[in-house]
């Protein structure tokens, strides 16, 4: 169990972030939600979190585009037992097209931010004597797609610093790694299927499996309950020496 841990999770007013939140606090941790918004909504999402699995649940704001805030989430919170660095967003476009204003702002959020939490955990972590981080990467920290230049190189560096913190942690009693979601369904992937059937004048169910998945051989969505379950596992025991590594969660996607 993972009572009396504290997990914070970052970008987890919605999505995978608040997916893997509710898993941790099935497992007893106390949660910190956040996101870059400070709205009612957002408070009553950590309460609710709270009382449905009997933990202690708030929100912070923070926005990780500025590292000053990145570091100063983990610093209001002031323990940290469990980080996931999980914010992130997307923009597709040509590298000779791509806005250098996105390509600052998908590195700050998705990569840079993920070095200040993590900086600012590890001294935490190392006073409670225990830790864990996990980074959401993606498939897309391990291949590439085109017109996604921003955010597959913030990917593969989440992916490269899971390694570097790993080896600077190894003889201490924490742990780092990256999960490497495929597609997973969350209300923005979902928000897509209509237009993308739309566009390519095919039913739903065939723009999920041709378009959409197109390079998820198990033609079906990751949930996050899946990608918290995976989270929950990299906290447990049994994971203790997986440290340095990805586990992807990809129906297969990697394997092609
Ligand atoms: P989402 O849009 O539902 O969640 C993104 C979260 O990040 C939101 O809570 C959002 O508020 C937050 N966020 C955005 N900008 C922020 C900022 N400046 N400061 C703080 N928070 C910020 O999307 P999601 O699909 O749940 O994505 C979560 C993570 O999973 C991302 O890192 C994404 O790259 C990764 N991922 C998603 C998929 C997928 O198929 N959905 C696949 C692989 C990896």
């Amino acid at each position: 169990s993972l009572k009396g841990k504290t997990a914070i999770i970052t970008g987890s007013n919605s999505g995978i972030g608040l997916g893997v939140a509710h898993e941790l606090a099935r497992a007893g941790a106390d949660v910190v939600l956040n996101s870059f918004t400070d709205r009612e909504e957002d408070h009553q999402i950590a309460k609710d979190l709270g009382a449905e699995h009997g933990v202690t649940a708030r929100y912070v704001k923070g926005d990780l585009s500025k590292p000053e805030e990145a570091r100063g989430l983990i610093e209001t919170v002031g323990a940290c037992d469990i980080l996931v660095n999980n914010a992130g967003i997307q923009h597709v476009a040509p590298i000779q097209d791509f806005p250098t204003e996105k390509w600052d702002q998908i590195i700050a959020i998705m990569l840079s931010a993920a070095f200040h939490t993590t900086a600012a955990a590890l001294p935490l972590m190392r006073k409670a004597g225990w830790g864990r981080v996990v980074n959401i990467a993606s498939a897309h920290g391990l291949t590439a797609s085109p017109y996604k230049v921003a955010y597959v190189s913030a990917k593969h560096g989440v992916v490269g610093m899971t390694k570097v913190v790993a080896l600077e942690t190894a003889k201490e009693p924490i742990t780092v790694n990256a999960i490497c979601p495929g597609y997973v369904k969350t209300p923005l992937v979902e928000a897509q299927i209509p237009d993308t059937a739309k566009e390519y004048d095919m039913s739903e169910e065939e723009a999920v499996e041709q378009v959409i998945l197109a390079r998820q051989p198990s033609k079906e969505f990751a949930t996050t309950e899946q990608i918290g379950g995976t989270a929950v596992f990299l906290c447990s025991d049994a994971a203790a020496q997986i440290t340095g590594t990805t586990i992807s969660v990809d129906g297969g996607w990697t394997a092609l």
